[in-house]
């Protein structure tokens, strides 16, 4: 496997994936009570299933399910205005 695992939460590794862009989900979404592994707060959410990459050099495939709302703050408000 690869060598390139360093120790990264989910949350930064998810927002690694989906910064780099080369990402792709499914289109419905689905109940989990699982909820987001991004913003998971114990409760069930609406994820979707996100498969990526981190980066053009780090083919490795991440799978994750993600909230609507991650995707589209760290995908759209990744200039550093997403925080809320
Ligand atoms: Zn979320």
């Amino acid at each position: 496997m690869s060598n390139s695992q360093e120790h990264l939460s989910m949350p930064a590794l998810i927002e690694q994936v989906i910064g780099s862009g080369l990402f792709s989900f499914d289109g419905e979404p689905y109940f989990s009570w699982q909820g987001c592994e991004h913003c998971a707060d114990g409760l069930g959410a609406a994820v979707y299933d996100l498969r990526g990459c981190r980066s053009l050099e780090d083919r490795e495939l991440y799978e994750f399910q993600v909230c609507g709302d991650c995707i589209i703050r760290l995908y759209y408000g990744r200039r550093g205005t997403y925080h809320a």
